[in-house]
């Protein structure tokens, strides 16, 4: 069966677990985004309107959110699996890997439902509905709601709204068409508070988190003529400019808008956790020409076709190097010739 024969085949049987099953608990990927929280909470809006019972799960080590996701109430939120998972249908929402949720014993729930658009979505429920075609995991959500007649509250229209725009980057992304603005305008008219929602999501900037910004787009790299521009942010940027973890968020973009950029890098030391010490890769591509999903699975991340990440343990220039090459690999396929070794 093709991509969209399953998919076709999938979303009868999802909304009829939706219809069907009274308790949920609902999981999303680590660290998550706009996207992850968006459709987390419009799922759960649309659950309880059905009256079932509905949990949202977020690890101890994903909370407080990123300060611009705070505007999510989040009902129901649990920090740590309910015990009685064997009877509930988990849904995974946004997530293309199961090994991006730390909770193993999510894996036992009586049915796991993957809703997802990563093209690279591994697969792992017992459903799967995933949907490249879609903008973002909240237009999957949105689908399901209207299929099923339940209308969407101002909070999750909102929710909803805030995973269209940060998955499409304010509608600027190739995602972007006219489902995604359609999704838009029904939205809105649902009670989506558009200035509010935009301020909130991409002003109100701490100073530190400029400070960081500016941290990362003094130093710029370069390289093969351009085509990768590349940031790298140390432990020691975060401490100096006093930022949370989470403040290097927008500096991949404005990467990726410079003149000549094929592929943009913005490379972050973790602080805290697991895997502290070890770096953070972004990769955003600018057109089709490479896939930097293909770039991120080759070191165990993976994401869409034009953005992308993975953790590595790899030292800077070690990685710096293999950027390079998977990005010439990709681009100058027909030739034999390495292109410029020293940086542009
Ligand atoms: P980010 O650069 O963290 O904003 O992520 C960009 C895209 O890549 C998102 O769609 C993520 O879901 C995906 N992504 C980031 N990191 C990983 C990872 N370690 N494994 C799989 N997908 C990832
Ligand atoms: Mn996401
Ligand atoms: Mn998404």
């Amino acid at each position: 069966m093709n991509a969209s024969g399953a998919v076709a085949a999938a979303r009868p049987q999802v909304l009829e677990r939706i219809r069907a099953d009274a308790r949920f608990v609902l999981a999303t990927h680590e660290s998550p985004d706009g996207d992850a929280l968006g459709s987390l909470v419009g799922m759960h809006g649309l659950l309880v309107e059905l009256g079932k019972d509905a949990e949202i799960f977020i690890a101890p080590e994903d909370l407080p959110l990123p300060l611009e996701y705070r505007v999510f109430s989040l009902e129901s939120l649990i920090q740590a699996p309910p015990a009685d998972i064997a009877q509930r249908t988990v849904v995974f929402l946004d997530c293309g890997n199961i090994d991006r949720n730390s909770a193993r014993v999510l894996r036992d729930g009586a049915h796991l439902l993957n809703l997802d658009h990563h093209h690279d979505n591994t697969r792992f429920g017992t459903l799967n509905y995933v949907d490249p075609s879609a903008s973002s995991t909240a237009e999957i959500v949105w689908d399901l709601m209207r299929e099923l007649g339940v209308g969407a509250t101002p909070e999750v229209a909102q929710a909803l709204y805030v995973g269209l725009i940060t998955d499409t980057g304010r509608f600027m992304y190739e995602n972007t068409g006219p489902r995604a603005h359609r999704m838009a305008a029904e939205l809105i008219e649902a009670g989506v508070d558009v200035p509010g929602v935009y301020r909130r999501l991409y002003e109100e900037v701490p100073p530190e988190k400029l400070a960081l910004h500016a941290r990362a787009l003094s130093r710029v790299q370069r390289f093969d003529s351009g085509e990768l521009t590349l940031s790298v942010l140390s432990g020691e940027d975060f401490a100096e400019a006093e930022a949370e973890d989470t403040y290097s968020e927008g500096i991949i973009d404005q990467l990726r808008a410079v003149q000549g950029t094929k592929v943009a890098v913005l490379v972050r030391e973790l602080t805290a956790g697991e895997r502290k010490g070890q770096h953070k890769v972004s990769l955003r591509a600018t057109e089709d020409d490479v896939d930097v999903s293909a770039i991120a699975r080759a070191q165990g991340g993976g994401g869409h076709r034009r953005a992308a990440g993975f953790t590595t343990a790899l030292a800077i220039d070690e990685l710096i190097s293999f950027l390079r090459a998977a990005v010439a690999a990709q681009l100058h396929v027909a030739s034999d010739e390495h292109p410029a070794a020293t940086p542009a």
